[in-house]
């Protein structure tokens, strides 16, 4: 079985490792968070591994990683004692085939070298960064729980293929050996390395270990045997500290690490909760949406630890689907060590947390809202669409989602959504019991629609409704302070107060002259329509379509016949 073989890397990672090696070298760094992020990983694989069998860390427990350099060979060395991998597990991880993420990276490359580098890390191809670095890279692993004989040796000089043969490791782990390019001698260098280190990694959950850089004595020699190692990191996780004794800088540096973003986070929440159930948690509001945000299915960004231990990250149960953006970690004393997903369904203490965090989150925006409101339009403008998706999902907490919500709308003359349901109840005319709104499948239709018509005449404002979301949005949200959302293109238009005496006896007088005609009308479009009425909601159009008020709206009926059904 120790058979060697060199295999080909499927085309699309061919383009990628391409990429690396020719255009992303303006931040070649980044490598190090790359590779030392692999290894933290693996390391809270094993220990949440070990929960259920405390075999596999084989005597060896204090996890950690180690950077190592030699001058003369012109290596960097990272080596770490977590899981490891089988040699099934290396080539369907870094070997053939391409990983989900690589085709969303093309998609989403500028050409500006400085922003492309900073995109490896989200979508998940931060293993061939080593790669801008190197001309060679080995990689050396075992999986914990198989014996020596399995380990598993791979090789690639970044082009077309790699070798991978099965190889003796005594110790678990693995080991990613860069044979540097030639111009790279910059990171031969333990300060170099050190600086790296710190700038991207000081509150990875365990330590990192380099050589102390020796001290030559008088003569200037280097006794070899005094070398000792040194923790490079703070190796603390950060959202133990106290809160005052963390950085704004510290804050947005974890949270780059966490959530593979390069941009500083919009806002973040830090919360210590004590009493029936303890647990803390480090939420952040990115700035920019993620290339996934669309993908509901794809529920990942909240880390869930136990007792400072990793848990999982596909907390499905600690966010509900529309704060999907939402990045952190939770970490509670309250729940078994050997918590698996079953439990995590019909926990009380999840339900707990998830119950609180939703609120935390939700009234951070609504602060932001209030008090930065020019922060607020950004958060708005990259996440809003996802916000509308509230209402229908969460009706615990409708209100508040109802006061964050911003619309289009006649009032500004623009298609920017930044009127919310408080602006317009506060510009409500007397005696108007309602809140108008259309929806379209964009403004100019919305704002050119005869619906509007009567609205414009009489100065009454109306919301202009054009994301997809927003038939789902009117269906869930009916009401806002006692006021009832209306569709301005649906049943009767009945402006109730709004008319004056006079106004109702001509529209009567205008209906009973007319009835022969609608009559005619009826008769000639026979099935093809419901009814047919006289109306007072067009001022220079000759005739529009109207929805039953239970019936769906013009707009929801075209956007189901473009989806096909
Ligand atoms: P990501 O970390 O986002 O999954 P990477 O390209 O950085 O993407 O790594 C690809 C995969 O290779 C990882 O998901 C993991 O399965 C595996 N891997 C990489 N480095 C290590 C390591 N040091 N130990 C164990 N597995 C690793
Ligand atoms: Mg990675």
């Amino acid at each position: 079985e120790a058979h060697k073989e060199t295999m080909g890397f499927q085309t699309e990672v061919k383009q990628l490792l391409n990429l690396m090696i020719n255009s992303l070298y303006s931040n070649k760094e980044i490598f190090l968070r790359e590779l030392i992020s692999n290894a933290a990983d693996a390391a809270d694989k094993l220990r949440f591994e070990a929960l259920s069998d405390d075999a596999l860390y084989e005597e060896d427990g204090d996890l950690n990683i180690r950077v190592d350099f030699d001058k003369e060979a012109r290596t960097i060395t990272i080596t770490d004692n977590g899981i490891g991998m089988t040699r099934e597990e290396v080539i369907n991880n870094i070997g053939t085939i391409a990983r989900s993420g690589t085709k969303a990276f093309f998609g989403q490359l500028t050409g500006d070298q400085a922003k492309d580098s900073q995109l490896i890390g989200q979508f998940g191809v931060g293993f061939y960064s080593a790669f801008i670095v190197a001309d060679k890279v080995t990689l050396k692993t075992r999986r914990a729980g198989t014996t020596k004989e399995h380990g598993v040796l791979w090789e690639s000089a970044g082009e077309g293929e790699f070798n991978i043969e099965t190889i003796e490791k005594a110790t678990r782990g693995t080991e990613v050996i860069l044979h540097l390019r030639e111009d790279e001698d910059e990171f031969l260098n333990g300060w170099r390395l050190r600086n790296v280190i710190r700038k991207y990694s000081d509150h990875i959950n365990l330590p990192i270990i380099m050589q102390k850089e020796p001290v030559p004595d008088e003569e200037g020699n280097i006794d070899e045997s005094i070398i000792e190692d040194e923790t490079v990191n703070k190796a603390t996780a950060l959202w133990t500290l106290s809160k005052n004794d963390i950085t704004d800088e510290q804050y947005k540096e974890f949270y780059k690490q966490i959530a593979h973003d390069f941009q500083d986070p919009l806002s973040w929440s830090h919360n210590k909760v004590e009493g029936n159930t303890e647990y803390t948690s480090l939420l952040y509001i990115p700035s920019k949406a993620p290339f996934d945000l669309w993908d509901r299915d794809r529920m990942h960004g909240i880390k869930l630890y136990v007792k400072r231990v990793f848990i999982m990250e596909d907390s499905e149960q600690l966010m509900p689907r529309y704060l999907r953006f939402i990045r952190g970690v939770i970490d509670t004393n309250d729940l078994p060590l050997n918590v698996s997903r079953e439990i995590l369904q019909s926990s009380k203490v999840i339900d707990t947390i998830r119950a609180a965090s939703v609120k935390k989150i939700l009234s951070e925006l609504n602060k932001m809202a209030n008090n930065e409101p020019e922060q607020y339009a950004e958060f708005w403008k990259e996440f809003g669409q996802v916000i509308k998706e509230g209402p229908g999902e969460d009706f615990a907490n409708k209100e508040a989602l109802a006061k964050l919500l911003r619309f289009a709308s006649t009032e500004t003359g623009n298609a920017d959504q930044t009127v919310s349901l408080e602006d317009y109840v506060s510009r409500m005319k007397d005696k108007q019991d309602k809140i108008f709104y259309i929806t379209a499948e964009s403004y100019a239709a919305a704002k050119n629609s005869p619906h509007l018509e009567v609205f414009r005449k009489k100065g009454i404002e109306v919301l202009l409704l054009t994301d997809r979301v927003d038939e789902w949005l009117v269906n869930s949200l009916t009401d806002f302070d006692g006021k009832h959302l209306q569709s301005v293109a649906k049943g009767d238009l009945d402006l109730g107060e709004l008319e004056d005496e006079a106004e109702k006896k001509a529209h009567e007088e205008v209906e009973k002259n007319f009835e022969d005609l609608v009559d005619r009308v009826k008769k000639t479009l026979d099935e093809k329509v419901k009814d047919v009425r006289i109306t007072h909601r067009l001022t220079d159009s000759p005739a529009c379509l109207v929805a039953d008020h239970y019936d769906m709206s013009g707009n929801l009926e075209r956007m189901l016949k473009a989806a096909g059904q």
